[in-house]
């Protein structure tokens, strides 16, 4: 997929500052989905760490990026797709947490139509599979 920084910011009506448009390139970089530590090591330099937190929220409500818990409690962030923010809804896709990598995966793999109880609304759903990931069950054929 590929990003184009400052025309989501335009899509989204925000400012585009040097920040912002750094973050979205260092999550848009890699298919899988950044951890917040991760982020701060790259962007250490440039961005202090309230700051880069107050752009990740923004990009959270503006549904441009979406968190996901991995196995450690970590918050790890990806772009959504075209598609996601056409449906608001912020986690309608599988994702996936190698064991082995520890990293997550936007898989594009839908999450069927759960049907809530009478009285629950849910505003999202999160549905995580664990295990080994393409890669590194290719690299562990290869040994
Ligand atoms: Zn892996
Ligand atoms: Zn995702």
């Amino acid at each position: 997929m590929k990003i184009d920084p400052v025309n989501i910011l335009k899509d989204h009506s925000l400012k585009h500052t040097r920040q912002r448009v750094r973050v979205l390139e260092e999550i848009a970089m890699d298919a899988v989905a950044i951890s917040q530590p991760e982020l701060e090591k790259k962007l250490g330099k440039e961005i202090d760490r309230v700051t880069l937190y107050r752009i990740l929220n923004t990009y959270e409500d503006k549904g441009i990026l979406h968190r996901v818990m991995d196995l450690n409690g970590t918050a790890n962030y990806a772009i959504c797709s075209p598609a996601c923010s056409e449906h608001h809804h912020h986690d309608e896709h599988v994702h996936f947490n190698c064991t082995n990598c520890q990293k997550i995966y936007c898989l594009d793999v839908l999450i069927p139509a759960i049907k809530m109880p009478k009285g629950f609304k849910a505003s999202a759903i999160n549905t995580m599979a664990y295990g080994i990931c393409e890669k590194c069950s290719a690299g562990m054929k290869a040994d």
